[in-house]
């Protein structure tokens, strides 16, 4: 009888262990598009020869480099224009778990600094947009040069037409001093990056 309990039991553990095997062995891989603002002929803001669409490419490339957690998925892969309709299209095939859109700010008020952090009006994905950009944020704040600026609400086209979770970040404003530094140096667009990447490998 002893054996009999004990050979039951050894199978149960064989079972157990199965399960657990078939529900660990196919965690789900999490896709994050990084939606590169501008390209091509379209430069974006630009301050003393200094384009954004150079720096959302920079920042991008680094993000690359360094997650390997994730499958990215890029709107652009060269200096090149890519219409919003054309990003909206790739991203609405993917279904992705997440779309960052990356750009950089100029203002005519150069006072005005710091990350801002745009979510859709009110459609199906704006309550989870709204965790995820807080949480970003709360990530992003680690780096002490960047001032992080409250989350807002925009009708941009991409996040408007985006069926998925979706956050427009504009990284700094090129008008201001202290930003076009952190903006324009590859140290710290490291850790912007770094930052950036840890957080997505965190997604669930
Ligand atoms: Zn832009």
């Amino acid at each position: 009888m002893k054996k009999i309990v004990y050979l039951l039991l050894i199978s149960l553990v064989i079972v157990s262990f199965g399960f657990e095997k078939s529900t660990d062995s196919a965690p789900k891989k999490i896709n994050v598009v990084i939606d590169l603002g501008h390209g091509g002929t379209d430069f974006g803001a630009t301050i003393k020869n200094i384009h954004e669409k150079n720096i959302v490419a920079q920042i991008a490339k680094k993000i690359k480099s360094t997650n390997k957690d994730v499958q990215l998925y890029f709107t652009r892969t060269e200096d090149q224009f890519v219409s919003l309709q054309h990003r909206v299209n790739f991203i609405n095939e993917l279904k992705p778990d997440l779309v960052l859109s990356i750009h950089v700010n100029a203002n005519l008020e150069k006072d005005n600094s710091g990350l801002d952090f745009y979510i859709a009006e009110r459609n199906e994905y704006s309550e989870k947009s709204n965790k995820i950009a807080q949480e970003l944020s709360s990530k992003l704040s680690e780096n002490d040069f960047i001032k992080i600026n409250e989350l807002k609400t925009a009708p941009y086209f991409i996040l408007k037409n985006t069926n998925a979770p979706a956050i427009l970040l504009e990284l700094g404003y090129l008008t201001n001093e202290n930003d076009f530094k952190y903006l324009t140096d590859s140290n710290s667009q490291d850790k912007i990056a770094n930052s950036i990447s840890e957080f997505i490998s965190k997604l669930q």
